[in-house]
């Protein structure tokens, strides 16, 4: 029996799609993006244990396995630790329009970084140890979007 494939070159059409979806982020993050959306403040937790703290806030410490609910409000200011400057558009992964710059900050008062955007500054500019701020949009949602980008510290 003759194989269709055998009688015609196989040619492959990539393609992407968007999937919307939907899902419960859980009681601490509900938390934090509840006070971001409604009062423009970044909170993390603080382990009980070691005193470790998280933004974003965590269930447990990753390394005492504590519950966590010492909630710790943070002034907003930090420090770039690394980043990266994306050039090319993804329309699917992408929430804003390239050139943009993501970044690990280490907010002030916290122990953990915080991957976010790098705004308000020529992507060339930026630099490790670059200290930088948040910008609150002034419309909020309740998601990691109300902290428009972070920008440099005049
Ligand atoms: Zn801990």
């Amino acid at each position: 029996m003759p194989n269709w494939k055998d009688d015609v070159e196989i040619v492959v059409d990539e393609g992407k799609i968007s999937v919307p979806y939907s899902w419960t982020v859980g009681s601490t993050l509900s938390r934090f993006y509840c006070e971001l959306r409604d009062n423009g403040k970044i909170w993390g937790n603080r382990c009980p244990s070691c005193g470790k703290v998280f933004v974003p806030p965590k269930i447990k410490c990753i390394d005492c396995y504590e519950d966590l609910h010492d909630w710790v409000m943070l002034p907003g200011t930090g420090t770039v630790e690394t980043y990266t400057v994306v050039r090319y558009q993804e329309p699917v992964l992408h929430p804003r329009k390239a050139p943009f710059v993501y970044g690990v900050i280490k907010m002030d008062g916290a122990d953990t970084g915080l991957v976010h955007f790098i705004g308000g500054v020529d992507p060339e500019e930026v630099k490790v140890g670059m200290r930088v701020e948040a910008v609150i949009e002034g419309e909020r949602e309740g998601n990691i979007l109300d902290i428009k980008h972070f920008r440099p510290i005049k």
